[in-house]
């Protein structure tokens, strides 16, 4: 079809038409500024160009796919809903008039236009759905990582809402045997529980399973289980059995949240227990802003992903525990080779991860190195006066311009597996 020809032959120039347009609006800009944006931009626009207008779509599913994620990929940076939409503007009108030479036939001509603003349309609107979604999801990261930031005790937090749950509890009981009549005995969902869950457990506890069965107990009573209550006196007198329905639930819900809690314990103030180093839950957060950060002006920053060598032999030789302890300690090196100001994160079982705020790239390496040769030549105690040394490969990434910070952690990753290939106990700067 000509359409498809016409994409073939021209998504390069349309691509690059459309860059130095956006580059024109100050906003995007930002976003696009860096040349490997441009590359990499250069040549997903002309592929994506390509595909939606293939005819016949060859993979409709592949493509809902692609555009999804595109649309994961705008959330992730956060690039405004308005720049997408100028986007999409720009190129259907550079469609248009590349299309208007191709055809003598009007009638063809207005078809065919009509047909690519439908094609983009639905590209779009395919979009926006991941896109929503995404940043809903990214928002209420950060708002767990602002609760846990600004010091909130899980522990505290945990007795306070065991503690106002049963004085609601209480309060219905009370309320039950010193009215006579009918009453309207308080909500949940209304109580100091309820909003505590619905505002605040809901963003920190995103993610669990226990989240929506809480949720569900808590409409359960308020629905079906408090209205069926009522007091001795009043007609119909107190259901004895929904009074131990009640009961059933409030336990359940104590149940429910002691897990949610132990689960999060480690959590506190965002830090993982065995190692102290920040929880990975938080990495997107804190990358996302030092992305803004940078992006408004500052100095560039690193990532540094470490792995320890050949870890499987030290729990082999010493035990699970004795691993433990090896990791412990490997984290607390690892503290003291960087600043206060950087953040160290537990990535994975044996993988740490540093944020470098502010270094070059010289810099960023000399720490690396430094860490690299302070473990090799460090032994770490285990039990019983034993001794083990371990080795680390490290993959460094420095933040080149790319808005999407998990671009970022995937160069890191992809250096840390070339010096896992070279030989271990090694540094890689990735590329
Ligand atoms: P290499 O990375 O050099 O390729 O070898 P490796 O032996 O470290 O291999 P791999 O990364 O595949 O396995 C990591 C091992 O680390 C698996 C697991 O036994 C151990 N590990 C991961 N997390 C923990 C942890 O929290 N505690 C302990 N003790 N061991 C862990
Ligand atoms: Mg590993
Ligand atoms: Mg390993």
């Amino acid at each position: 079809m000509v359409l498809h020809r016409v994409m073939a032959e021209q998504s390069a120039q349309l691509a690059d038409r459309f860059y130095s347009y956006m580059m024109g609006h100050p906003q995007a800009k930002v976003f696009l500024s860096a040349d490997v944006v441009h590359e990499r931009l250069h040549a997903s626009m002309s592929r994506w160009l390509q595909e939606i207008f293939r005819h016949p779509m060859s993979d409709p599913a592949a493509m809902v796919a692609h555009q999804r994620y595109v649309g994961e990929v705008h959330a992730r940076i956060q690039l405004p809903i308005h720049l997408v939409s100028r986007g999409a503007r720009l190129i259907k009108h550079d469609v248009h008039l590349a299309l208007v030479s191709e055809f003598d036939d009007h009638q063809l001509l207005a078809k065919t236009v009509s047909h690519v603003g439908r094609l983009m349309d639905l590209a779009l609107e395919l979009m926006s759905v991941s896109y929503e979604r995404s940043s809903q999801r990214e928002a209420r990261t950060d708002e767990a990582y602002r609760l846990f930031s600004i010091g909130q005790n899980v522990g505290v937090e945990r007795e306070r809402q065991r503690a106002v749950l049963m004085e609601w509890a209480h309060e219905v009981m009370i309320t039950l045997h010193r009215s006579t009549d009918a009453v309207l005995l308080p909500t949940l969902r209304q109580s100091e529980f309820g909003l505590w869950f619905h505002h605040k457990a809901v963003a920190m506890f995103e993610g669990d399973a226990e989240v929506g069965q809480i949720l569900d107990i808590i409409e359960r009573v308020d629905s079906a289980v408090l209205p069926l209550i009522q007091p001795k006196g009043s007609q119909g007198g107190v259901h004895d059995d929904r009074v131990v329905e009640l009961q059933f639930e409030v336990d359940n819900l104590k149940y429910l949240l002691n897990n949610l809690f132990e689960r999060h314990q480690e959590t506190e103030n965002g830090r993982d227990t065995l190692t102290r180093l920040f929880n990975r839950r938080f990495l997107p957060a804190v990358v996302s802003r030092e992305i803004g950060v940078t992006q408004k002006g500052g100095t560039g920053f690193a990532l540094l992903l470490l792995d320890l060598d050949h870890f499987k032999r030290v729990n082999d030789e010493f035990g699970h525990d004795g691993g433990d302890l090896v990791l412990q300690q490997a984290a607390m090196l690892l503290m003291s080779c960087v600043r206060s100001g950087d953040f160290a994160f537990r990535y994975g079982g044996e993988e740490l991860l540093v944020m470098l705020v502010e270094v070059t790239q010289d810099a960023a390496m000399r720490v690396a190195e430094m860490v690299r040769s302070k473990l090799e030549g460090s032994t770490f105690s285990i039990t019983k006066g034993r001794t083990v040394s371990v080795t680390a490969s490290i993959g460094v990434a420095m933040y080149n311009g790319h808005p999407d910070h998990q671009y970022l952690i995937k160069r890191a990753d992809a250096a840390m597996y070339e010096a896992k290939q070279g030989g271990r106990n090694r540094v890689v700067l990735a590329t």
